[in-house]
């Protein structure tokens, strides 16, 4: 039987020369692909208490999205700047490949709710931590960080662990 790791596919020099992009399209498009990765994702939580889960765009979307589904809890965005249609918090922070803003709307969590935090990849981990930070500036405890891919050596799961966040990863 696959694993999920066997639907990624790695395409080189993408966006920029020399790297090389982990692509979860073919992982999603896949019917046992897609169901054993949000299965994967939902798993450890299926006992814990989970108010909301975050997906982080534009992957997180579609992960988070049926992770909340299956933890029958609601689905909250984090999106980039400028695509939150009411009031928003912000956070900026550095990625792989730049800089950005995350954006959260500001009543998308109440005080004291508990939340996972969904995408398909943990690299550096400053877009999660971006996330985290959001959450937290609203009062809400992120009990994990869950991806598909943990790229180990660009120290992701160090970052998140520095700021005590638990991560679930399926593969690397
Ligand atoms: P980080 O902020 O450095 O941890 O980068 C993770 C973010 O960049 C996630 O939102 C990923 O979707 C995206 N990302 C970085 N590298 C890749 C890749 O190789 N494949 C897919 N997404 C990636």
């Amino acid at each position: 039987m696959k694993n999920v790791k066997d639907y990624i596919r790695t395409i080189p020099d993408f966006p920029h020369e020399g790297i090389m992009f982990r692509d979860v399209t073919t992982l999603f498009s896949d019917p046992r692909g897609f169901r054993m990765a949000v299965d994967q994702l939902v798993y450890p939580y299926m006992d814990v208490q989970i108010d909301k889960v975050i997906g982080l765009e534009a992957r997180g979307f579609i992960l988070g999205g049926a992770v909340a589904h299956q933890l029958a809890v609601g689905f909250v965005p984090v999106r980039k700047k400028g695509k939150l249609p009411g009031k928003v918090i912000s956070q900026d922070y550095t990625l792989e490949y730049g800089e950005a803003t995350v954006e959260m709307h500001d009543d998308a969590l109440k005080a004291g709710e508990r939340v996972l935090i969904v995408d398909d990849l943990l690299a550096t981990g400053g877009t999660a931590a971006a996330g985290i930070k959001l959450v937290e500036r609203l009062g809400a405890e992120v009990v994990a960080c869950a991806f598909v891919v943990d790229l180990p050596e660009l120290g992701g799961r160090k970052a998140l662990a520095s700021m005590n966040i638990d991560v679930h990863t399926i593969c690397e």
